[in-house]
């Protein structure tokens, strides 16, 4: 039985509906939506479709609409990319999505940067990434009046259209949501999307922001926090405990602060989101040479395996489901990597979550300690939001975890949350009935037998809080409910 989950990035290589479900039934959990590529009407049919096959499959698979953010990208180029020899000059000017040119009088390559305050952000010595830090360049001046910043190339190659361009160390001011970032939230809400990603979060603010917008659009969607800023790193804690989950993005954050320097901040990161109870994903180029080959480097495995040692939730592909040669190959080996990581014993850190003067965590990690004590084979956690059900999967229970609940939204935010199954149920408030409702749903689910132990977690509906209650029971054979489940 996996543990963590799976995230896979939709794109072209999984548009075909047969790889989608193969997809599905190698164990992705997620798929998330890059709103940085592809057109509303795609994203629509992409989710019309993971749905109908999700069902089909009888697993519950949840949707992550992932918001571009303040990304600067050069703008178009001709075909075959402006060259940029190293020690010789380039110039790029700020605010443009293409140039007539692509030198100068004099013969200096051109480059448009569609960011419009490119030339007010740096300062001469700054230092410009292109293309994920394959080209470096180091600022000699720029004037935010002709927008033109002149730079020297440390490191030359060709530039091509749209790539992306970082400024590590830069303030830089764009907005943290941008115009197209609003109109694509707008979007997501209307598609239905089970939680929305923002990217190159910078601060606090970001978060709530954002979480407003949901809000006056009239979603409920939960916010990820995509930490790929090094400013984010500065006020992690904040960030973590005002999201309600956390992507350690290492595409972004390596190009800004070195990917020597990624490991050890993974590790403090995944750390925190556990101990602040919130679920973490790791991603970015986990298996990137299975975009080109059928088969993972041991690099890449080793650093799968890792990632779970370090207690991540979940794990996410990108290019090799997106765009790669071999999308389904690469869900079916992450999920084996994870399976033999978690079955090799005793070297996932457990950094549980804080419990002083929490109610629901209380309940959660006592719920966790008497399946133990008491051998059950499932907790179940009957939650309206889903917020008891990833408290409890944070206290990493030997036990499976089954989160039950009225709302069809809540039950594919399960699909994010670490050893966590979901099923619909009504809403019970007597202890006979939820007990009777956990019977139907472990039978309808194979899990355990008659005569099984398994640990209800529940609220007394006007009792104190809202989780607050543990039942230890027996497994009977009353049943007349459905059951969806992995
Ligand atoms: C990243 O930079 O690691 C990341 C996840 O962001 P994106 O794939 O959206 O660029």
């Amino acid at each position: 039985m996996r543990r963590a989950k799976i995230v896979a990035t939709l794109g072209p290589a999984l548009d075909d509906p047969v790889r989608l479900r193969a997809a599905i039934d190698a164990g992705a959990d997620v798929f998330r939506f890059n709103f940085s590529h592809g057109d509303l009407e795609e994203h629509r049919e992409r989710l019309r479709l993971v749905r109908e096959l999700g069902e089909e499959a009888g697993r519950v698979v949840g949707t992550l609409g992932d918001l571009q953010g303040p990304k600067i990208r050069l703008g178009d180029v001709p075909d075959g990319g402006v060259t940029l020899t190293e020690g010789a000059e380039a110039v790029l000017v700020a605010g443009a999505a293409s140039l007539p040119a692509t030198a100068d009088e004099d013969g200096t390559p051109l480059l448009p940067v569609v960011y419009p305050a490119l030339a007010d952000d740096v300062t001469a010595g700054s230092l410009i990434l292109i293309d994920d830090g394959s080209l470096r360049l180091t600022v000699e001046s720029s004037d935010p009046v002709t927008r033109r910043v002149r730079t020297r190339v440390v490191v030359g190659g060709v530039a091509t259209a749209r790539k992306g361009v970082n400024l590590p160390g830069v303030q830089v001011s764009a907005p943290s949501m941008t115009d197209k970032d609003r109109e694509d939230l707008t979007r997501m809400v209307e598609l239905g999307v089970d939680w929305v990603a923002l990217s190159f979060v910078r601060r606090v603010e970001d978060v709530l922001e954002v979480r407003a917008l949901i809000d006056q659009l009239g979603g409920q969607q939960p916010v990820i926090a995509k930490l790929e800023r090094p400013e984010a790193l500065d006020d992690l804690e904040a960030i973590v405990a005002a999201s309600d989950a956390i992507m350690v993005a290492r595409g972004d954050l390596g190009v800004e602060i070195g990917p020597e320097r990624v490991p050890a901040i993974q590790k403090e990161i995944i750390d925190l989101a556990n101990r602040l109870g919130r679920p973490v994903i790791t991603a970015t180029e986990m298996l990137d040479s299975m975009i080109r080959s059928p088969r993972p480097t041991r690099a890449e495995a080793s650093d799968v395996a890792n990632a779970v040692f370090d207690g991540t939730d979940a794990l996410m592909l990108s290019g090799e489901t997106a765009a790669g040669r071999y999308p389904v190959e690469a869900v079916r080996t992450m999920a084996r990597i994870i399976e033999v990581a978690e079955s090799s014993g005793g070297r996932v850190r457990e950094v549980w979550p804080d419990t002083a003067h929490e109610l629901g965590r209380s309940v959660a990690k006592s719920a966790t300690q008497i399946a133990e004590e008491v051998d059950a084979v499932a907790i179940l956690v009957f939650s309206l939001s889903g917020a008891s059900v990833q408290l409890v999967s944070k206290y990493r229970p030997h036990q499976r975890i089954v989160g039950l609940t009225p709302d069809e939204r809540a039950l594919r935010r399960f699909a994010l949350m670490w050893g966590t199954d979901g099923a619909i149920v009504p809403t019970e408030d007597r202890s006979l009935d939820l007990m009777r409702s956990a019977d139907a749903v472990c039978r309808a689910g194979g899990i355990g037998r008659v005569g099984d132990r398994v640990v209800i977690v529940a609220g007394v509906p006007g009792g104190l809080g809202g989780t607050n209650r543990v039942i230890v029971h027996e497994l009977g054979d009353e049943s007349n409910l459905t059951v969806a489940g992995r």
